[in-house]
């Protein structure tokens, strides 16, 4: 197809024209004497992301799994108790993970479309008085369901119980996107992927890790190769890598970070929420209903929405692909057929997602399902005008 294709799945995200030409460069030597610039400038400026000054930001070839792999494998050996709310299929995901590392999963069940319960944390942690539980891994934006949970009070059940679990959390779809604040919430490992909010194409594992988490390697008995944590933070401190990094993805994330940092991640956080409200406000208008059950809970990179009964999402998803040139993200498990995802993360503006949200009215409608054409369309514009006008005048007060 000549038309350029409108990517809306919730990542990979679109790729800006500054982040592909500062990739389109010619290989150099990583081992030179002026490689060190470039990675100690990315690692200083991405702990601003993770919100971070106490802990280092570790950069592996690997997608958001690999993250996952390496948290578990630095820090935790087979037998040991994880504690996991399960609420969409990236947690189901991790745990599956973790057992194939024979860790003892203690799954603390929710619906689909819930967030993980700071309460249900706080009671089981309780209960644990020979603090047989080693760590807690949460997902802070579930992908699937478009569903944030609020990693400062699951911190504070932590602390209230007493507990000297870890905590892992995954921010492969927030960092970047929707504010994270490492220190703050006592996060001790943070995973993070590319190709989300970071704006890049995938292969870059971006891992946070908490100055506990450092005392915590020479107890892990995870076999430990590729992903050892010491190493990199060795040859990090002169920066180096044990090994060839992806030297084009290390360029893409320079300017991905001048992009973010220079914006302010402040605006980031503000131009992600308004534009997940104009898409909250269109799928309210065409009568339709968001996977998340609870507002406070609304992710502002994703949006779940649930097609009618007698629907399959997958007929809207693929009407948009072919129709219109539209990649909307699929129902995972549970939810294929339910739902179709649309993904507001990124470098994307308003105009970008009116035109994303024009392509969901039609390829809906050619799926037979009854909304008037044009109403989301009217209804994200207008919260969009209307927020636009807010957030000036705030800007306005400030000055
Ligand atoms: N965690 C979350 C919340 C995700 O959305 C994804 C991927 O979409 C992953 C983990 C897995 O990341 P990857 O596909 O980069 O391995």
């Amino acid at each position: 197809m000549i038309s350029k294709n409108f990517l809306f799945v919730p990542g990979p995200s679109h790729v800006p024209d500054s982040i592909q030409r500062a990739m389109h460069q010619p290989m150099s030597d990583h081992r030179s004497s002026e490689f060190p610039e470039l990675v100690l400038s990315l690692l200083k400026d991405i702990k601003e992301v993770f919100k971070t000054t106490s802990g280092n930001v570790l950069l592996y070839p690997a997608s958001g799994t690999g993250g996952w792999e390496a948290a578990i494998m630095n820090t935790l050996s087979p037998g040991d108790q994880v504690l996991i709310p399960m609420y969409g299929e990236f947690c189901t995901r991790w745990a599956n993970l973790a057992t194939k590392h024979k860790l003892n999963i203690y799954p603390l069940n929710s619906e689909w479309g819930e967030s993980a319960s700071a309460e249900k944390i706080y009671e089981t942690l309780q209960k644990d008085t020979s603090n047989s539980i080693k760590a807690i891994f949460v997902v802070h934006n579930e992908t699937s369901t478009g569903v944030v949970s609020d990693i400062k009070a699951i911190r504070k059940a932590i602390d209230t119980a007493q507990h000297p679990a870890l905590l892992f959390v995954d921010g492969v779809s927030s960092i970047g996107g929707i504010d994270f604040c490492q220190d703050e919430w006592g996060v001790d490992i943070a995973v993070c992927g590319s190709q989300k909010c970071f704006m890049l194409p995938p292969g870059l594992a971006m891992i946070g890790i908490s100055e506990k988490v450092k005392s915590t390697f020479k107890y892990s008995k995870c076999s430990n190769g590729y992903f050892d944590f010491s190493e990199m933070i060795k040859s990090n401190k002169d920066g180096h890598f044990p090994y060839t990094p992806p030297i084009s993805l290390l360029y893409g994330l320079r300017e991905s970070l001048n992009l973010l940092l220079d914006e302010g991640l402040k605006n980031v956080f503000m131009r992600h929420h308004r534009l997940a409200s104009g898409v909250r406000n269109a799928i309210k208008a065409w009568g339709l209903q968001l996977y998340a059950v609870d507002p406070l809970s609304y992710s502002n990179t994703v949006s779940a929405v649930i097609v009618p009964n007698d629907i399959d999402a997958n007929l809207v998803i693929k009407n948009a692909f072919e129709n219109y040139n539209l990649s909307l993200g699929t129902g995972l498990s549970i939810s294929n057929g339910r739902v179709f995802r649309i993904g507001h993360l990124g470098a994307i503006n308003e105009l970008m997602l009116a035109g994303a949200i024009c392509g969901v009215e039609m390829a809906m409608l050619d799926a037979l399902i009854d909304i008037e054409l044009g109403s989301g369309v009217r209804a994200a514009l207008e919260s969009y005008l209307i927020e636009n006008n807010i957030s000036s005048s705030i800007n306005q007060i400030k000055r």
